[in-house]
């Protein structure tokens, strides 16, 4: 089962894709988490990605793609996995797309979570986690990032028929459970 958990900054994309991680028994690829430990571990690329995840902007696509595509490789993802923050452009959709049909596998789908602005903004600012990129101003370019460089991403998938529109609003397990009802059912309509 191939998943990628979409939606804007703040919609719940990491909660949820640790439920469906565990629940399904899949691991979970977050992009924003790998670039956070590549920060903190100071590995080569590290002081270059904070310095856009700092200003709320994306990490260019060819860095992005290379730890996507390296990371892929490791064979706890051979069953399967949940995608959270990617891709977030169409180029990285595109390759994305390229590197599945090299390996003979297709998306099961791609769940969209739908949160008003307004509540996004909120969550966020109330989320503490301590993220540097969690201010208001870096908050409101990330959702004109969101706007305007990753949400074409679903016109993309939408060509593919594989976008399913969740309603993002309410608690964590009614949320899941709406997730699961999409889940089993494109689970029906795929084999590979
Ligand atoms: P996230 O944890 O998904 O909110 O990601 C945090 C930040 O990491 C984003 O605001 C971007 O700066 C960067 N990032 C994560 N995933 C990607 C991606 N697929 N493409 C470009 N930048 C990304």
């Amino acid at each position: 089962m191939r998943i990628i958990i979409f939606g804007p900054p703040g919609a719940g994309k990491g909660t949820q894709a640790k439920r469906i991680s565990r629940e399904y028994n899949i691991p979970h690829l977050s992009t924003g988490e790998i670039f956070r430990s590549a920060i903190r571990e100071d590995m080569p690329l590290g002081e270059k990605i904070k310095s856009y995840i700092d200003k709320g902007n994306l990490v260019p696509d060819h860095i992005v793609m290379n730890m996507v595509e390296r990371e892929l490789d490791k064979e706890k993802y051979e069953k399967g996995y949940v995608m959270d923050g990617f891709p977030r452009t169409v180029p990285q959709a595109e390759a994305f797309n390229t590197l599945l049909e090299s390996k003979g596998r297709s998306l099961t789908a791609l769940l969209v979570l739908m949160v008003p602005e307004e509540e996004l903004i909120e969550r966020i600012l109330n989320r503490g986690e301590g993220r540097s990129d969690d201010t208001l101003e870096r908050v409101k370019n990330r959702l004109a990032v969101y706007r305007e460089e990753t949400k074409p991403v679903l016109d993309y998938f939408q060509d593919k028929n594989k976008v399913e529109k969740i309603n993002g609003v309410g608690s964590i397990d009614l949320i899941f459970n709406r997730i699961k009802e999409r889940l089993e059912r494109a689970l029906e309509n795929n084999t590979t």
